[in-house]
């Protein structure tokens, strides 16, 4: 067997970054160690295996290159969720309270068809703002979320009581 790499470890901290006192949690130095990056992948879609997924949404940028490679793993296809005007058709919006003011995310209304089993992916759970808010989107859709999956859960923030009507699951906890 092939020893498991400790993936916590693979991860950066930054400091006041994007702003003074926020630890930034930096996933370029776990993707850029090929072995770390396919343990992550394989543990996520692991998961999901006998889940039956549909597709697999996940939410720019940084939950595009997990989410991906998962939808491949799993023979899924792949939602990718937008900051608003980037997505060239028809789209469906959700607006979100961040700390300071909202954000906008955006799918294709014909993403999603009704009664798809959907996997949520994303790189980080802080407060759960985001996910939760695209998670009433897929509902609003008509989907059934199979799952909430993060790389790294920031336990401290209590991201996980606005999500508690879904199944969440996070590899590592900070
Ligand atoms: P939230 O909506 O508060 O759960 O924030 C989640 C989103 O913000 C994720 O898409 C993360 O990429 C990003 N994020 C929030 N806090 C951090 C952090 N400390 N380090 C890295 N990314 C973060």
């Amino acid at each position: 067997m092939i020893a498991e790499i400790d993936l916590k470890k693979c991860i950066r901290d930054i400091a006041d970054f994007p702003k003074p006192g926020i630890l930034f949690k930096d996933i370029t130095t776990l993707l850029k160690d090929g072995k770390a990056f396919a343990q992550t992948v394989d543990a996520l879609a692991q998961k999901y295996k006998n889940e039956k997924i549909d597709k697999v949404l996940a939410i720019e940028a940084r939950g595009f290159i997990f989410g991906a490679a998962v939808a491949y793993k799993l023979g899924a296809g792949f939602i990718p969720v937008r900051k608003k005007g980037k997505l060239p058709a028809k789209t469906t919006s959700v607006t979100y309270s961040l700390e300071y003011g909202t954000d906008t995310l955006q799918m294709h209304e014909d993403a999603i068809k009704s009664g798809e089993n959907i996997l949520i992916v994303d790189d980080l759970l802080a407060t759960g703002g985001t996910a939760n808010a695209v998670a009433g989107l897929v509902k609003k859709m008509g989907g059934k979320i199979a799952g909430i999956a993060f790389l790294i859960e920031l336990v401290d923030l209590k991201g996980i009581e606005k999500l508690k009507e879904y199944p969440v699951y996070s590899l590592i906890k900070c």
